[in-house]
C-alpha cells in the first residue's frame, strides 16, 4: 500500500505510473476528508444547510489548490473543500492588515470537530503520515496501548528512509520517500518486481509540507546557514510531544463520528464521505 495524502504526488503517479494506481490508499487527503465531514455530520450538528458553508483551507500547499477542484472531489454534489489558500497568502493577508500575529492570543479551536492529535500533526513532515498510521495498526493489531510510539527509524532528512517494523509477530517492511526523483526510484522498483516493502508513504515535496511549495519562501542568505526544514520538523516533533493525544484512533472528536455517523472504519459511510479513486492522465496535455 501506498499514501495517497500529498496532491502533488498523486497527479505524478497518475502521470507517470498508471499501472501502479491499485497500490494507492483511497483515503482523501485530510482536508478533503475534512470538509466532506464538516458539510455533513457538522452542518446536521449544528443546523446549517451545508450549501450555505463556504469550506476553505488553509494549507502549505499549492497543489492542493488543484486537488479541491479534482471532480471526484465532492459528495451528493457538495464539494468538499470550496477554496484553498496557501500559508504564504494567509501570512500576506495578515501583513497587510497590520496584525502583529506573534502578539495574539491563543485560543481553542471550534467545537465540535476542535480536537486534534500529535499524529495529526506530525503529518507535516517526511516519515510523519507513516508514523501516525503505524501508532494506530500497532495498537489495533496487538490489541493494547502501546507506550513506545515514536519510531525514530524514518525521522529525518534523508530522502529515502526504510525500516522493518515488528508488529503483533510480523514483519513490516516500509519505505519512507519525500522528493519526485526519490519517489520514481521506488515505483521502478515495484515495476520490477523488485519492492521488498508492504507499505510506502510518498511526500511530492522533499522534507514534506514543512517545505511545500505553498510556505514561506527564505531568502537564500538564511537558507544558507540555517536548517529550514529540520527547525520546521522540530516544531512539528514539539507539538506532538506536548500533545496529550498523540494517537489518532484516540481522537474523541473521531470516535464520536465513527459512533454517531461513519459506523466503522471502512463502513459503507465512511467510503462515501472519506474516500475517493484514481484515473490515469495524460503526460502532457496539449490541447
Ligand atoms: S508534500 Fe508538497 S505536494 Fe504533497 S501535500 Fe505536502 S506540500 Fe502538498
Amino acid at each position: 500500500m501506498i499514501t495517497s495524502c500529498s496532491p502533488g504526488w498523486v497527479r505524478f503517479i497518475e502521470k507517470n505510473f498508471p499501472s501502479l494506481l491499485d497500490h494507492l490508499s483511497t483515503c482523501k487527503s485530510p482536508h478533503q476528508m475534512f470538509g466532506a465531514i464538516i458539510k455533513s455530520y457538522y452542518a446536521k450538528k449544528c443546523n446549517i444547510d451545508p450549501n450555505k458553508i463556504y469550506m476553505v483551507s488553509v494549507m502549505p500547499c499549492i497543489a492542493k489548490k488543484y486537488e479541491c477542484q479534482r471532480e471526484e472531489m465532492e459528495v451528493d454534489k457538495i464539494r468538499d473543500v470550496d477554496a484553498v489558500i496557501t500559508t504564504r497568502e494567509l501570512a500576506r493577508m495578515i501583513k497587510q492588515r497590520d496584525i502583529d500575529f506573534t502578539s495574539l492570543e491563543d485560543s481553542t479551536f471550534d467545537d465540535p470537530m476542535g480536537e486534534a492529535t500529535g499524529a495529526g500533526a506530525i503529518f507535516g513532515t517526511t516519515g510523519g503520515v507513516m508514523e501516525a498510521a503505524l501508532r494506530t495498526a500497532a495498537d489495533k493489531l496487538e490489541n493494547k496501548e502501546i507506550k513506545n510510539i515514536e519510531y525514530h527509524q524514518i525521522r529525518g532528512e534523508k530522502g529515502i528512509k526504510e525500516a522493518n517494523i515488528n508488529i503483533n509477530g510480523k514483519v513490516i517492511k516500509i519505505a519512507v520517500a519525500s522528493g519526485l526523483g526519490n519517489a520514481r526510484k521506488l515505483m521502478e522498483e515495484i515495476k520490477e518486481g523488485k519492492s521488498p516493502y508492504h507499505f510506502i508513504e510518498i511526500m511530492a515535496c522533499p522534507g514534506g509540507c514543512v517545505m511545500g511549495g505553498g510556505q514561506p519562501i527564505k531568502k537564500s542568505s538564511i537558507r544558507s546557514t540555517v536548517d529550514v526544514r529540520k527547525l520546521r520538523a522540530d516544531a512539528i516533533y514539539t507539538i506532538d510531544e506536548k500533545s496529550t493525544i498523540r494517537k489518532s484512533h484516540e481522537n474523541p472528536t473521531v470516535q464520536k463520528i465513527y459512533k454517531e455517523f461513519l459506523q466503522s472504519p471502512g463502513s459503507k459511510i465512511a467510503h462515501k464521505y472519506l474516500h475517493t479513486h484514481y484515473k490515469a492522465q495524460k503526460k502532457y496535455n496539449l490541447d
